[in-house]
């Protein structure tokens, strides 16, 4: 099967961390029944495996022609059922853990001295309002303008911008992706960026897909894996791999936990140590 750029998708020059050139291919999955997929978009999808690193991600992504059907068919935004104490259940124990782990004094979270959260991807807004109430000052960062707006409107400080395009001389204190690394074209530079970001002793929160626990194994056995036909996503990370690229980058590994979002997902937990 001969699979073709588009102006839709192009082909990743080589591995997206670590920038090896040789890759074997591990998933062809053919996502047209997929509820959401869009029609005019390629839909056989292909998912290689690092021979340099082992990491696993897709043999394309998708263009700016591509990302604007992917979007429309993927529209989130905050609806009327939007229920801001099932959001605070959700999120309050992430937060407990990022409190837990932040070595500062009480009186940091009072009035202008309150730490900084900055939350990548922000979606809902349900983890940064969440935030606010713990007495941090959140910062939500999302690419998508009707989110923003929506957010705004509400009193929350959300920026339309990727993180990238944060100044050299922002710091925070925390800085959370959650269910985000897998849709970003380079992690590297995302997980690059934290650690330029973030304070000494500062805590950088991630959840996304882990290919390492028994749930995706049991997906494998019974062949329905749906990560290999999630049309957002370009990466399947694995816990050791995450542990591995954070730790190259300056982070200590404080805590492991289950997500309790999505299947088969990991939340971990680093401090910046220098
Ligand atoms: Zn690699």
């Amino acid at each position: 099967m001969i699979l073709e750029e588009s102006e839709f998708r192009q082909r990743v020059a080589g591995c997206p961390v670590c920038g090896a050139g040789s890759a074997a291919r591990v998933k062809l999955n053919d996502v047209r029944t997929h509820p959401r997929f869009p029609a005019a978009l390629p839909s056989i999808l292909s998912w290689l495996s690092c021979q340099g690193c082992g990491h696993v991600f897709t043999e394309f992504q998708w263009t700016a022609a591509g990302l604007a059907h992917v979007f429309s068919a993927t529209r989130e935004e905050q609806d009327p059922n939007f229920n801001p104490e099932a959001e605070r259940a959700t999120w309050a124990p992430v937060i407990e853990q990022c409190q837990g782990l932040l070595a500062i004094p009480d009186q940091f979270f009072l009035g202008d001295q309150a730490p900084t959260w900055v939350d990548v991807g922000c979606g809902s807004g349900g983890l940064i309002s969440t935030a606010a109430e713990f007495g941090f000052r959140a910062v939500g960062l999302d690419l998508r303008a009707h989110i923003v707006q929506s957010l705004t409107a509400q009193g929350y400080q959300v920026l339309h911008q990727d993180l990238l395009a944060l100044p050299e001389d922002f710091r925070a204190h925390v800085l959370s992706f959650f269910d985000v690394l897998e849709h970003l074209p380079a992690p590297i530079a995302a997980l690059n960026k934290a650690a330029q970001i973030l304070h000494p002793g500062g805590v950088l929160a991630l959840s996304c897909p882990n290919r390492e626990t028994s749930t995706w194994a049991q997906l494998e056995r019974l062949n329905r894996n749906v990560y290999w036909g999630e049309f957002e996503h370009y990466h399947n990370f694995a816990g050791s791999q995450m542990v591995r690229l954070m730790r190259e980058r300056g982070f200590a590994f404080r805590r492991y936990r289950v997500s309790s979002r999505y299947k088969a997902c990991m939340e971990i937990y680093f401090v910046k140590t220098a």
